[in-house]
């Protein structure tokens, strides 16, 4: 079973009320820590990663508003290739959320919202919607979030990257793009030469990279994957260079980890520790 897998296995069974519902981190260490992207929504503080089952030390967590990713070149797909080349992340999430004010947020009301903070619309961009990302689905956004992620040339196809969407009411997760299943469509993964390009001739060569031409078969996203991918990497050291941090331990967590509001309370990892 691989990470993500187990993943959504112990968060539907956490939310269906088994107590012992929980996986151990030092069974997964080749595809930890996870990188993951989610909203700035406070109401996200105290699910992540409690959701995910995963130690606080092996979820490298980036926020945005809207969980917005902008393109393939944007400070934050930079920010993720950096958190896997640098900080040894070895799977990438984009999840989502219920009930998310970004999408609930129209121009007009953001204009007014602007507009009492004393920014007159005139100073603002012709077209909030692009400039800010705004998305009329939670669901919608994550999937372009992923598509623009894995057509990114900086994030390496050793690198899964799926789709989620968590319940702010219970915490419980869909898992919208199987990021397993996804990368193995070859077509997704960029030529060489565009990796080792200069940095405008990378930004030339973007049109290249066409988001639209990523598939996600309907009856592949969500499903559990049954085989081993053949290329799933070794496991390999991150090198630690100067006064850089050493990578993470991979020593289950030193207490359980508690779980989110509406879900049953219980001894998270507590059972899964050898
Ligand atoms: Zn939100």
């Amino acid at each position: 079973m691989r990470l993500f897998e187990a993943i959504i296995d112990a968060n539907h069974r956490a939310v269906a009320g088994d107590p012992n519902a929980g996986l151990h981190p030092a069974d997964f260490a080749h595809e930890l820590p996870v990188v993951a992207l989610t909203c700035i929504d406070p109401r996200l503080n105290a699910l992540f990663p409690n959701v995910l089952a995963l130690p606080a030390d092996q979820f490298i967590w980036l926020r945005n508003a809207g969980n917005i990713i902008f393109d393939p070149m944007s400070s934050m797909t930079r920010t993720l290739a950096l958190a896997c080349a640098v900080k040894g992340g070895r799977e990438i999430a984009i999840i989502g959320h219920t009930d998310c004010l970004v999408r609930k947020t129209s121009v007009m009301d953001l204009t007014n919202r602007f507009q009492a903070l004393g920014i007159d619309r005139s100073r603002l961009p012709e077209n909030l919607t692009e400039f800010f990302g705004l998305f009329a689905s939670e669901r919608q956004n994550v999937l372009h979030g992923v598509e623009v992620v894995r057509s990114s040339p900086l994030i390496g196809p050793q690198i899964p990257v799926h789709g989620l969407l968590v319940d702010v009411e219970t915490g419980k997760l869909e898992w919208l793009v199987n990021g397993y299943q996804v990368f193995q469509t070859p077509a997704t993964v960029p030529a060489a030469e565009n990796l080792l390009a200069g940095a405008s001739a990378s930004l030339a060569s973007l049109p290249a990279f066409q988001m639209g031409e990523m598939k996600f078969p309907e009856t592949k996203i969500g499903e559990a994957s049954t085989s081993t991918a053949p290329w799933l990497p070794e496991p390999r050291v991150v090198e630690s260079q100067g006064a850089a941090p050493p990578p993470p331990k991979m020593e289950p967590a030193p207490k359980p980890i508690p779980l989110p509001p509406r879900i049953r309370p219980g001894p998270y990892l507590r059972k899964a520790r050898k």
